[in-house]
C-alpha cells in the first residue's frame, strides 16, 4: 500500500522545509511506503530550488515544476496526474491543515472509505471577513448547485486511487476540486480538525481571487443563474402585460392619456436593465463553453524530478 501526498507550492520558501519535516515524521509513523509529490506552481522565489535539494536528498520526494503559475487547483491536478499511490492525500504547503490528521484519514481509508475529507471546526488566524465570506460561500453554493458539497471543507483530504482515476476523467477547465470530488460519489466520510494560522508567508488568495474561485464553484456546478434569468424574464413579461393593459385602458377609455411618457420610460429602463444583467450571465456560460472548447492542456510541465525512467522535460 503506497500513500501519496500532493503538496502544491507557490512562493512558499519560508515553509517548505518545515512542512516537509512535519510530513515525513507523520508519514513515518503510518507506513514506510509513501511518496511526496511537490508541485511548484511557477514560484518566483527560492521554492523551486529548495524542492530540487529536497529531491536530491530523499528518494521519496518527487517534484513537478510547472512552466508558470497556473493556480492552486491546476497545481493539484498536475499532482494527481503524477501520483502512483493507492491512497492520495492533498495538503497545503503552509501547514494550515495539520499533517497529523492524515493518520486519522488513513484509518478511515483502512475502514473502507474512499474519501476522507477534512472539515474545519475552527479556523485560527483568519480575518473575520474571510471566515464570514467562506461560511456564506459554502451555504450559497449548496443552495445553488446540483451536487451537495460538505460545509467548511477545503482540499485537505484523502482519496482512494479509484476516486483519483474518476477525477482524471473529468477534463474540465474550471476546476473546483472539492465539488468534483463530491460529484464522483463513492463512500465519503468527514474528518473534523482545527485549522491553524498560516505558518509563514502570505495567503495567495486575496479577495479578488476568492471571488473568482467562488464564481468558478457556482458556475461550474449549477445552472441556477441561467434559470433565474428565465424566471426574472417571465416576471418582467408579466409586469409588462399589466402595464400594457393599463396603457391601453388609459388610451382608449379616458381622456388623460398624453402624459404616458413616464411609464414607458421606466419600462424601457427596467427591461433594458434586466436584459443586460442576464446577457452577462449568459455570456459567462458561453465564455466557459468557449474556453472548454479550445481543449488546451490544463497545465504545462517544465521539469520533473524523481520519476525514474519517465523523467523528462516537456508537456503533459
Ligand atoms: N497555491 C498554488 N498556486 C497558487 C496559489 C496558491 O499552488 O496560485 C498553493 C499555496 O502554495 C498553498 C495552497 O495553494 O500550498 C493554498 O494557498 P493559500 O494558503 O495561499 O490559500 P489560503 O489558505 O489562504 O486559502
Ligand atoms: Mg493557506
Amino acid at each position: 500500500m503506497l500513500i501519496s501526498i500532493i503538496v502544491p507550492c507557490y512562493n512558499e520558501q519560508e515553509v517548505i522545509q518545515i512542512t516537509h519535516n512535519r510530513l515525513v515524521s507523520v508519514l513515518e509513523g503510518i507506513t514506510p511506503q509513501y511518496e511526496l509529490i511537490y508541485v511548484d506552481d511557477g514560484s518566483q522565489d527560492e521554492t523551486a530550488n529548495q524542492l530540487r535539494q529536497l529531491q536530491q536528498k530523499e528518494q521519496q520526494v518527487k517534484v513537478v515544476l510547472l512552466s508558470r503559475n497556473f493556480g492552486h487547483q491546476m497545481a493539484v491536478t498536475a499532482g494527481l496526474d503524477h501520483v502512483s499511490g493507492d491512497a492520495i492525500v492533498l495538503i497545503d504547503a503552509d501547514l494550515q491543515d495539520p499533517p497529523e490528521v492524515i493518520k486519522e484519514m488513513v484509518n478511515r481509508w483502512y475502514e473502507g472509505y474512499d474519501v476522507a475529507y477534512g472539515v474545519r471546526t475552527d479556523r485560527q488566524g483568519e480575518t473575520p471577513f474571510k471566515l464570514w465570506s467562506a461560511k456564506a460561500f459554502y451555504r450559497i453554493m449548496n443552495r445553488l448547485s446540483d451536487v451537495s458539497i460538505p460545509l467548511d471543507t477545503g482540499d485537505f483530504r484523502l482519496m482512494d486511487r479509484r476516486v483519483v482515476e474518476a477525477l482524471k476523467m473529468m477534463p474540465e477547465r474550471d476546476r473546483f476540486l472539492r465539488g468534483m470530488v463530491s460529484w464522483v460519489g463513492f463512500r465519503q466520510v468527514a474528518v473534523p480538525y482545527q485549522r491553524s494560522p498560516r505558518l509563514a508567508g502570505v495567503s495567495k488568495y486575496p479577495l479578488f481571487k476568492m471571488i473568482r474561485f467562488a464564481a468558478d464553484g457556482i458556475l461550474s456546478f449549477s445552472l441556477v443563474p441561467l434559470r433565474v434569468a428565465i424566471w426574472a424574464g417571465l416576471f418582467t413579461v408579466a409586469l409588462s402585460i399589466i402595464g400594457i393593459i393599463y396603457a391601453l385602458f388609459v388610451r382608449l377609455f379616458t381622456m388623460s392619456w398624453v402624459p404616458g411618457w413616464t411609464i414607458s420610460f421606466i419600462a424601457i429602463l427596467f427591461i433594458g436593465g434586466i436584459q443586460l444583467i442576464f446577457l452577462g450571465v449568459i455570456g459567462e456560460y458561453i465564455g466557459r463553453i468557449y474556453r472548454e472548447d479550445k481543449r488546451r492542456p490544463l497545465y504545462l510541465v517544465r521539469e520533473k524530478l524523481g520519476f525514474g525512467s519517465h523523467q523528462q522535460n516537456g508537456c503533459v
